[in-house]
């Protein structure tokens, strides 16, 4: 975060949360923090609706001892939605050292969870997943080329594929195929910020509706493997996206590695302009052009989580 301390330091933390050596008095130093964060080239800049301010910082005092190396331990709290939101953000673009150097909005307090016009409306602060969902549509939003996004929830299936009804979607939720799509790589941003990718594959996520959590790579009894081919109506042109969560999650740690890129240049390489449906021929015809590591693994994941007609 940006810190100024008045006479000594304003500047931005680094990685580790530390200023520059500075050469401080003993005693009583005012610091203001600002909920403004640069990692990897990238900047996150949360901003909450919530007076006093649109750009809230928080200003306290920190007893600081002469001499040595001084560690000030800061923890937000719940009337500080904006500092939690942009912990979470730095974490996410530190574990993605993707090719983007590009800024990051966030809104904090907002009425209600959206994405729109480019920034992100927060409503908790208190959900990692839906954090690092909003964030990953960013990210994919910067880092792709080619318009693969999109959001048509219209689809209302039956039970268990029934969440979110008409107009509304979540992770067990049939919609349209590219809908999907565009959900499944926003959360696989909060699966690939919150997990280690070394654990044996082993991904856990933050749910609401699952509160022992969903798991991110292999099935679950509420959550079986290709859940949309063994629980949904019939699907030709649909997904669901916990099934393409975990294809994702497979293909980034499956068997050969792929690299965080490859995954970007796997959507830009789709030989048609996406529709509605036809995501999945689309993304299996641009694997065969990606080849190697990336289609190993897709060949493999496609079958397993039943995204193949
Ligand atoms: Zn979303």
């Amino acid at each position: 975060m940006m810190v100024h301390m008045p006479g000594y330091y304003f500047g931005i933390l680094d990685a580790n949360g530390c200023t520059s050596p500075l050469d401080l008095p003993g005693g009583d130093i005012s610091i203001t923090a600002f909920p403004f964060y640069v990692t990897n080239s990238r900047v996150a800049f949360v901003e909450t609706w919530q007076e006093p301010s649109p750009n809230w910082p928080l200003i306290f005092t920190a007893n600081i001892p002469a001499g040595g190396t001084y560690e000030l331990l800061f923890w937000p709290i719940s009337r500080q939605p904006e500092f939690n939101i942009g912990l979470f953000a730095i974490t996410g673009l530190q574990r993605w050292p993707g090719p983007n150097s590009g800024e990051y909005h966030f809104l904090a307090r907002a009425p209600e969870d959206k994405n729109a016009g480019g920034s992100i409306h927060i409503k908790s602060h208190l959900d990692k997943t839906l954090v690092g969902h909003e964030l990953g549509h960013a990210f994919f939003s910067r880092n792709t080329s080619v318009s693969f996004a999109a959001s048509d929830y219209s689809i209302a299936d039956a039970w268990p594929c029934n969440a979110g009804g008409v107009g509304g979607h979540d992770i067990d939720s049939t919609e349209y195929a590219q809908s999907t799509f565009t959900e499944a790589v926003a959360t696989y941003y909060a699966a690939v910020s919150w997990n280690y990718r070394d654990q044996d594959g082993d991904c856990w996520l933050y749910h609401p509706g699952y509160p022992t959590g969903v798991n991110c790579d292999g099935g679950q009894t509420a959550l079986p493997l290709a859940f949309m081919k063994n629980k949904c109506s019939p699907w030709t042109g649909r997904g669901v996206e916990i099934d393409w969560l975990r294809a994702l999650w497979n293909i980034r740690t499956s068997g050969a590695k792929t690299s965080d890129n490859s995954l970007l240049n796997w959507i830009d390489a789709a030989p048609n302009a996406y529709t509605l449906t036809n995501t999945y021929s689309n993304l299996d015809a641009a694997a065969n052009t990606m080849g190697g590591a990336l289609n190993t693994n897709w060949d493999t994941t496609k079958v397993t989580n039943g995204l193949n007609p």
